[in-house]
Formats: C-alpha cells, sequence, structure tokens
C-alpha cells in the first residue's frame, strides 16, 4: 500500500468513528474553537491532573472529515501525556502541518507518528490546513488558560 493510500485510510476511519467523542466524565477545563471557512466546530474537553497531566481528553464537534479525523487524532494521542509532552506534540503537529517538519517527538511510537504524519497532506490545500489545525490550536489555549478557569 503506499503512504498515501495508508494516511487516506487513517484519515477516514477517524473521520467516520472518532475516538472519545463527547464529554468526558469529571473534566477539569473545556474550550471550544470554530473555523468560519470552512464551517467547523470543535468543543474539547479535558482532566487534568495537578497540572501535571492529561488524565481525560474528549471532544465534541461538526463539520468536515478532515476536522473530525483531527480532533479524534488528537484526544488519541494525548490521553495519559504529561502536560509538557502534550505541549511538544501539539508544537511538533502544527509545525508538521504549516512547515513539513518531522515528528520528532520521543515519546510517540510509530504508529502514533503515522497517524500524526497521516494529516501531513494538507499543507498542499491552504483551506484545509484550519481544518486539520483547528483542534490543536484549541487544546493548546486550554492549557495555557487553565490556571484562570
Ligand atoms: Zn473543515
Amino acid at each position: 500500500m503506499e503512504l498515501k493510500e495508508l494516511y487516506q485510510e487513517i484519515i477516514l476511519d477517524h473521520g467516520k468513528n472518532p475516538r472519545n467523542f463527547g464529554k468526558c466524565k469529571n473534566f477539569t477545563n473545556d474550550a471550544k474553537g470554530h473555523n468560519p471557512l470552512c464551517g467547523d466546530k470543535v468543543h474539547i474537553y479535558t482532566q487534568l491532573d495537578s497540572d501535571k497531566k492529561i488524565l481525560d481528553i474528549s471532544f465534541e464537534g461538526e463539520g468536515c472529515a478532515i476536522s473530525l479525523a483531527s480532533a479524534s487524532i488528537l484526544t488519541d494521542i494525548l490521553k495519559g501525556k504529561d502536560l509538557n509532552v502534550a505541549k511538544n506534540i501539539i508544537d511538533n503537529f502544527l509545525n508538521l502541518i504549516k512547515e513539513r517538519k518531522l515528528i520528532t517527538v520521543n515519546s510517540l511510537n510509530d504508529i502514533q507518528k503515522t497517524t500524526l504524519m497521516s494529516l501531513s497532506g494538507v499543507k498542499d490545500f491552504p483551506m484545509r490546513v484550519k481544518c486539520a489545525t483547528m483542534a490543536w490550536h484549541t487544546l493548546s489555549s486550554v492549557l495555557e488558560n487553565k490556571n484562570e478557569n
């Protein structure tokens, strides 16, 4: 199977069967994101453990397949991660989408890296970049504002 086909399959799978969909129990922080260009909406819920770890993460949303797949992939990969690791993964992912930087975070296994890479093709479609990054920017704002909630 070509890499491109594998990537498409991963996106389709996450778009059709989003992981961690709905409000997670006992969420402590949340934030909403909106992409007016495409009409995508996302609401991210996290349960943070004393500012150190993402114990649980989930999302609700509607929009195109890319936005749903991206939010699903985000929750799948970041659940259980320490906050500093999560921030590295978010930065790394945004650089991947915007500048095609490789995924270099050590704490990810090959399957997780491939899953993140599946969205890298959107760089060729500027209109879709916001669809792919919306959930990640939203989570970023959850993590940055967590002390003010
Ligand atoms: Zn979209």
